[in-house]
């Protein structure tokens, strides 16, 4: 799916038309209708690509709000979340960031690998995730409060933390939590099937290998292959691309560098495949 950085104008753009595909995977639905009911900010735990932005998706398309995603990175300030003074004609002119226009049009506000952003932006979100719900605009002088359908959600890959990245307590602990991870095997080939069009069979065979290339993780691998790569691998399949190799550049080459580690996976999918 596309990330969307939208300016309120285009808040209309960020509400979900269609019903995304989604196979809930634990009670993970209920636990988000029953924060956004209770106002509370969430934060979604989990590896790449195993199915939280899909999720955002589909809770903003049942509660019926806009959702508004923001990509963190280290060059995001805390201007380019709140918005800026732009020069107009002889004047000036006031533009909302994205945050700002989500906390406006009352918006799912998804903050993705928001330990990505430094610190100093990090801390913008503070007053809108305690009970106060309010946004300081220091340029303008103004204090937004949030509508009651406001609500602001952040995703991260623990597995990536490192020292410098890591989530402060004073940050983390300011929101209800909800754990991912890849979808169990039966549930994996469904999705799999259904977002690449191969066969069942195919999409078992793909998520076996999956599996197999998961456990390397203890024998050096840093991530797991994603069920967005297994998906792939299909897409890839569905379009006639011979299935070793559909694995190989949709499963292998991406997740390592190292020939070694290559080379032991390219075994496991020759054996199966
Ligand atoms: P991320 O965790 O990085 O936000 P995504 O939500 O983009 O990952 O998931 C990658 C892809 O995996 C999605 O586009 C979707 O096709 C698929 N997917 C993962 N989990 C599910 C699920 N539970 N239901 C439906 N699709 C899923």
């Amino acid at each position: 799916m596309t990330n969307i950085i939208c300016s309120q104008q285009r808040v209309e753009e960020c509400v979900i038309k269609e019903e995304p595909y989604y196979v809930p995977v634990g009670n993970e639905v209920e636990i988000f209708r029953a924060a956004y009911e209770n106002k509370l900010p969430v934060s979604l735990k989990g590896p790449t690509g195993c199915g939280k932005t899909r999720f955002i998706e589909y809770m903003a398309y049942h509660l019926g709000r806009p959702l508004i995603t923001i990509s963190c990175h280290e060059d995001l300030t805390a201007n380019d979340l709140i918005g800026r003074f732009l020069i107009k004609g002889e004047g000036t002119e006031w533009n909302d960031g994205p945050l700002t226009a989500a906390l406006k049009s009352g918006a799912i506000c998804y903050l993705d690998e928001f330990v990505e952003a430094r610190m100093d932006t990090r801390v913008v979100i503070h007053p809108l995730t305690d009970d106060r719900r309010i946004m300081p605009i220091e340029k303008m002088g103004i204090v937004l409060q949030a509508p009651p359908e406001f609500m602001l959600t952040i995703s991260y890959n623990p597995g990536y933390q490192s020292v410098l990245k890591d989530l402060k307590q004073s940050t983390r602990q300011r929101f209800v939590s909800i754990d991912f991870d890849y979808p169990p095997a039966e549930l994996e080939t469904d999705i799999v099937a259904h977002e690449s069009g191969v066969d069942e069979e195919t999409a078992r065979t793909l998520v076996d290998i999956g599996h197999r290339i998961r456990n390397f993780k203890q024998h050096g691998l840093e991530e797991g292959v994603s069920t967005r790569l297994l998906i792939y691998a299909g897409m890839l399949i569905s379009s006639g691309i011979e299935p070793r190799e559909a694995c190989r550049v949709a499963m292998v080459k991406p997740i390592t560098d190292d020939s070694d580690l290559q080379k032991s996976i390219d075994e496991i999918i020759s054996a199966i495949m």
